[in-house]
């Protein structure tokens, strides 16, 4: 079980954004989607997530055929780097918004609202508004809301990349944390090489809609013969 793209191509006119990428991501898998800026990464990730669709390939997810599924029939959670977060509705509220729209019991709700805001740490926050929060914590609730659903799959599209180093730094840890309790199957976006290094158990390098390398952070980072360190630190 596992994400299975196979042969996924997806073009913008006569701009390639994807190149028959293939790629096996196992479940329970904390997967870095590294590269630079362009390279196709949130293509890939809105092509998972069914908000986009390729011009040839598959999509299997948990050993489920998704290519034709609409996204809302994939279980698929998503955090965008921008904070995609409802500023009239508290914090609560907004961890909540998943499963009041699936009519969830309300004693159900509440409890999992309850376990999730402990799993991000905002408890003492639940009754703010987003507006209240800092970056990081938003960033934070925006996980919550995205979990609270219980995805197959979890899809961060560079979701601290908004945010200062320190901060940045502060949530890689804590999102390899929060990966080793939950164990969700996650691909988390980044540009950046020491956040993937960091926070990944497999790295995908992608670049100019292609594959370019697979591997564990140790694999990529102690192989002399690849040029997976150099590449980035250029940029
Ligand atoms: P990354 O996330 O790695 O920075 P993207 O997947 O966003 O890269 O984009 C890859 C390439 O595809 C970029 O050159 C981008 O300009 C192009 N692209 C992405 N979306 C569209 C679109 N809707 N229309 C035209 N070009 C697009
Ligand atoms: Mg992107």
């Amino acid at each position: 079980m596992s994400i299975d793209v196979s042969g996924l191509t997806k073009t913008f006119g006569d701009f390639v954004a994807l190149d028959d990428v293939t790629v096996s991501l196992p479940t329970g898998q904390l997967t870095a989607l590294l590269g630079p800026s362009g390279g196709g990464k949130s293509t890939l990730l809105r092509v998972i997530a069914g908000l986009d669709t390729a011009d040839r390939g598959t999509v299997t997810i948990e050993g489920r055929e998704a290519t034709n599924l609409p996204a809302r029939k994939r279980n698929v959670g998503f955090v965008f780097q921008h904070y995609a977060v409802f500023k009239h509705m508290t914090v609560a509220k907004n961890v909540a918004f998943g499963l009041e729209i699936r009519k969830r019991p309300k004693a159900e709700i509440a409890q999992r609202v309850d376990e999730l805001l402990e799993l991000v740490h905002l408890s003492q926050f639940r009754d703010r508004m987003p507006s209240q929060l800092s970056g990081g914590q938003r960033q934070r609730m925006a996980l919550a809301r995205a979990l609270a659903v219980e995805p197959t799959v979890l899809l961060l599209d560079e979701p601290f990349g908004a945010l200062d180093a320190k901060v940045r730094k502060e949530l890689r840890d804590w999102l390899r944390r929060l990966h080793d309790e939950v164990h969700t199957t996650t691909i988390f976006v980044t540009h950046d090489q020491e956040e993937a290094l960091e926070v990944a158990d497999e790295i995908v390098v992608i670049n100019e809609g292609r594959v370019e390398q697979i591997g564990s952070p140790d694999e990529l980072y102690d192989n002399p013969a690849n040029d997976f360190v150099m590449r980035f630190l250029g940029e």
